[in-house]
């Protein structure tokens, strides 16, 4: 194992670390050591990370800013490789930034600038803008589709930096080319925005900011953690409990949320020991203070099995889950 690290480090350098604790680098605040740590800040630190996972076998993990995945209590047994490169430039109506920018720090220099496009992001602390684009991350029906121009991401089977144009990236309802194949690293994003009154922003923003202040719960967590179910796609399959569902207030937006499922079902305020679905939003879970990944897990499976039983519907993780 050591002679692991020590290879590592011949590649790396001084900035590889060991058993480094991986739940400060999450929003949920949970999660046990890394064996291996990297934080890649520029294009030859990626490049070369990456030739030596592949060189010497290791299993590997690409981290954003950890606002949409639980990683395990045993943590995490190879090599974390954390984006860093976190620089945002503006030039006209676009903005320019490395895959490890703050989202909210884009959205806030866009603002400043008198540009659209970004102000629903506002309150989604800690999330980067490549874990943005690679799920394309959204709320209020804005998604990142709607303003990502061009993303440059790094090819791991070629070791070479490729070039996307928005068609290229194959936005979906939480969806992209990054997320269907793990064979990309986003490096750097190109957005376009749209010149707007800063009346217009701030009434955006204020929509935003509303919303989260009322229906967000204060504790850390992962945001949703399940994906929401499009109504038309549900009632392909189940007209009857589609209606039945409508007519209980369930359906709305075009999408079942599964928020309200879980809400329905009488889940809210269900704990397991420091885990908790929240008053809230009963598709956040919290976490209270010591919850631990096994607490969230378990919570995770009472609410499927539930809403299973009592709707018929399967619903699916939208976070990720690491070291399981
Ligand atoms: C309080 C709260 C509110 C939230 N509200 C919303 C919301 O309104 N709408 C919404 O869509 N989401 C929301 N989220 C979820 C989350 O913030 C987003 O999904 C966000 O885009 C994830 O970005 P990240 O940098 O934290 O990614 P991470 O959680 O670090 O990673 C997510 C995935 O992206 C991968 N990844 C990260 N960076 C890269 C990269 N550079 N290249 C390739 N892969 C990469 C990871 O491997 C992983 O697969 C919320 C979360 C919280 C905690």
């Amino acid at each position: 194992m050591g002679d692991i690290f020590l290879k590592l480090k011949n590649e790396l350098g001084e900035k590889l670390k060991r058993d480094e604790i991986l739940a400060p680098y999450t929003t949920f605040k949970i999660g046990g050591p890394a064996r291996y740590f990297y934080e890649a800040n520029s294009e030859q630190d990626i490049i070369n990370a990456v030739k030596i996972v592949k060189k010497l076998n290791i299993t590997y993990y690409i981290l954003g800013g950890g606002s949409n995945i639980l990683i395990s209590d045993s943590g995490f047994n190879g090599l974390i490789i954390k984006i860093g490169n976190n620089w945002i430039a503006i030039k006209d109506n676009k903005i320019k930034c490395g895959a490890g920018a703050s989202l909210v720090k884009a959205a806030r220099l866009s603002i400043a600038n008198n540009l659209s496009g970004l102000e629903w992001s506002i309150g989604i602390q800690g999330a980067t803008i490549g874990g943005a684009v690679k799920v394309n991350a959204e709320a209020f029906n804005s998604p990142m589709s709607n303003i990502v121009e061009i993303v440059s991401a790094l090819n791991i089977k070629k070791n070479k930096f490729e070039i996307f144009d928005n068609k290229d990236c194959k936005f979906n309802y939480r969806q992209s080319i990054f997320k269907d194949n793990n064979n990309y690293i986003i490096w750097e994003t190109e957005l376009k925005l749209t010149k707007a009154s800063s009346n217009k922003i701030k009434k955006l923003i204020k929509e935003s900011i509303n919303h989260r202040n009322k229906k967000y719960p204060k504790f850390p967590s992962a945001g949703s953690i399940f994906k929401n179910i499009p109504y038309e796609f549900f009632k392909k399959n189940s007209k009857e409990l589609a209606d039945k569902l409508l007519n209980a207030g369930i359906a709305r937006l075009g999408n079942i949320g599964a928020g309200l499922i879980i809400e329905k079902a009488r889940l809210k305020g269900k704990a397991i020991g420091g885990a908790k679905i929240s008053l809230e939003h009963g598709n956040f879970i919290v976490n209270t203070g010591n919850a631990t990944a096994e607490n969230v897990i378990m919570l995770i499976s009472i609410i499927k099995q539930k809403v299973r039983a009592n709707y018929g519907i399967q619903l699916e993780e939208e976070i990720e889950l690491v070291g399981f």
